[in-house]
């Protein structure tokens, strides 16, 4: 499988993994989450972004987008001009 010559991770997460991460967010106290309406929709915007890769992740700051969006202070690294 590949791999991330930076970071040794995996490059494609599977959905499992990308599931597993999210629970494990949601799961920790004092972590304040974007309600469900903007969670979807910076996804939607991800998913359109020609940043976004391998199903999760953005280019720009290497991120898990499924997990940094549900951050309710979680920002778009995009340049200049946000996406979200
Ligand atoms: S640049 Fe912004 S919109 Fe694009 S993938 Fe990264 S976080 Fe998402």
């Amino acid at each position: 499988m590949a791999k991330c010559k930076r970071c040794a991770l995996k490059t494609a997460l599977s959905e499992a993994d990308i599931e597993k991460m999210v629970g494990e967010v949601r799961s920790m106290r004092g972590i304040r989450l974007a309600d469900d309406e903007k969670y979807a929709e910076r996804l939607r915007i991800c998913q359109a972004c020609e940043k976004f890769e391998y199903g999760s992740t953005c280019a720009l700051c290497g991120c898990v987008m499924q997990v940094r969006a549900m951050l309710s202070d979680g920002r778009c690294p995009y340049p200049c001009t946000p996406k979200w």
